[in-house]
């Protein structure tokens, strides 16, 4: 038993295929999964198929990122209905300039003398949604770096010499998006993001349904302070590992943070209500 509703696979910066993280999750013993590759729903499909006779449940969402008063904000949506086409155009969008960045900040690793190509960054993401991960496993394959975090430390994370923010939405349009398509919508590692009361209150102003309260990197005070605030301000709850998969710098591990299965009729009740007000209006 227990779910984790926050994984990230191939299809964008992830390093398990969707076969591999369906497998982990049935072996688990895990009630329910969700997908939540950055910008892309390609995953989704496929995961419902390798779970076919499988007794684990696939839950459809996403993460999108946003930039609200400079700080990082994400956004995680569930039960979106992930064919919809004003879903699918935004997320063309977003990955074309995820593309382009990328390519940008590969020339400017270029010029400070490193040993890196835009096709190898492509080939490295496997046709999915590019990320500075893929940039980082091209430097260290190529020998200019030892490892993932020291390719974020020294040149690609946030203020490093060749890193490039990226185009993101803003934070009222993703959770409108996320509404439009009958999705319940909820704050990623608000510890992490360092969401603050006042914050999420406007958040929950603008439409955001729901708090990822469990996730690898939240202490317990975390766990429980977002815990509180989400009932102290009728937020529903979420939560989830944000695995990775293997070789990655931050080692989160599939269904490793304990949740509740309860949190999944909830926000499937959600989701219900949503597609209700969406059909009314
Ligand atoms: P991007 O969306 O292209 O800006 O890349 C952000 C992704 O990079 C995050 O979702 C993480 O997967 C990864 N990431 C961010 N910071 C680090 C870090 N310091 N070490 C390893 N991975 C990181
Ligand atoms: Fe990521
Ligand atoms: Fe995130
Ligand atoms: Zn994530």
């Amino acid at each position: 038993m227990g779910v984790d509703l926050h994984i990230h696979s191939q299809a964008s910066d992830g390093t398990l295929s969707i076969a591999q993280i369906v497998e982990k999750a049935d072996q688990l013993g895990l009630s329910a999964i969700s997908i939540t590759d950055h910008d892309t729903v390609a995953g989704i499909d496929m995961a419902i198929r390798e779970s076919a006779d499988l007794s684990v449940t696939i839950i459809p969402g996403i993460e999108l990122s946003c930039v609200q008063d400079k700080r990082d904000v994400h956004i995680l949506g569930y039960f979106i209905d992930y064919h919809e086409e004003e879903l699918l155009d935004n997320l063309i969008h977003l990955r074309d300039s995820r593309a382009s960045r990328a390519e940008d900040m590969v020339n400017k690793l270029r010029d400070t003398g490193l040993d890196i190509s835009y096709e190898e960054v492509k080939e490295c993401a496997k046709g999915g949604s590019i990320g500075r991960p893929h940039i980082a496993q091209v430097l260290v394959k190529n020998g200019q770096v030892v490892s993932i975090s020291e390719a974020f430390n020294k040149h690609i994370g946030a203020g490093g010499p060749s890193y490039m923010p990226k185009y993101v939405l803003e934070v009222t349009k993703v959770i409108r998006l996320i509404h439009d398509v009958g999705g319940v919508a909820s704050v990623a590692h608000p510890g992490v993001s360092g969401v603050s009361e006042d914050f999420l209150l406007w958040l929950k102003e603008v439409g955001l349904d729901a708090v990822e309260v469990w996730h690898t990197e939240h202490t317990e005070a975390q766990t429980q302070q977002y815990m509180e605030l989400a009932n102290k301000h009728n937020l529903l709850r979420t939560g989830g590992s944000d695995c990775h998969g293997l070789g990655k710098s931050r080692g989160y591990v599939l269904g490793s943070v304990e949740i509740p299965d309860e949190i999944i009729a909830s926000l499937e009740a959600r989701s219900l209500e949503i597609h209700t007000l969406r059909n009314k209006s």
